[in-house]
C-alpha cells in the first residue's frame, strides 16, 4: 500500500474495521507520518490448505486469535499485535498462487514471532508445529536460551 503523498510503500495500521464486506483501514506512512485511508474489498482470493487436505479461504481472524493465545499475559500492546499480524498477514499474501499451506503459514508466524518474543515464540510453536522430534524441540529451547530470551 503506497502513500498517497511520498509514495513510500511501506506504512503501518492505526485502526482497521470491518463493514459491509470491506475493511476500512486507516494508515500512517513510516516515512512521512502522514496519515491516509485505505478500503479493501474483502474477497476470498487466498485458501489455505490444512493438512488433511482440506481447504478454506484465508482467515485473518484466525491469525489475529493464534497470536493473540500466544501472547497471553506477555507485555504487548494491542496496537503491536495489530502491527504484527499485519505483517504476518503482507508476507502470507506474498505467497505466490492462490492456496497456501497451513505449515507454510505457521512457518511465517514463527519466524515473526521468534524476533518479538521467546515465550510467545514457543507458545505457538509447541501448537502449531509438530514437536514429534524431542531432539528439535530442545535445540529450539536451548537456542532461545543462548539469546538470553
Ligand atoms: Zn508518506
Amino acid at each position: 500500500m503506497r502513500c498517497p503523498y511520498c509514495l513510500f510503500g511501506e506504512s503501518f495500521v492505526v485502526d482497521s474495521r470491518e463493514s459491509n464486506g470491506s475493511i476500512r483501514r486507516r494508515r500512517e506512512c513510516q516515512k512521512c507520518s502522514k496519515r491516509f485511508t485505505t478500503y479493501e474489498k474483502m474477497v476470498f482470493d487466498l485458501f489455505v490448505v490444512k493438512k488433511d487436505g482440506r481447504s478454506e479461504p484465508f482467515d485473518r481472524k484466525k491469525l489475529h486469535g493464534g497470536v493473540l493465545r500466544a501472547f497471553e499475559k506477555r507485555p504487548i500492546s494491542e496496537e503491536e499485535i495489530n502491527s504484527l499480524v499485519d505483517a504476518i498477514e503482507s508476507r502470507i499474501r506474498q505467497h505466490k498462487g492462490r492456496e497456501i499451506s497451513t505449515k507454510i503459514i505457521g512457518d511465517i508466524v514463527m519466524r515473526q514471532l521468534k524476533k518479538m518474543d521467546g515465550v510467545a515464540y514457543m507458545r505457538f510453536a509447541s501448537v502449531y508445529k509438530d514437536f514429534t522430534d524431542v531432539h528439535a524441540f530442545t535445540q529450539e529451547i536451548n537456542a532461545l536460551e543462548k539469546r538470553g530470551k
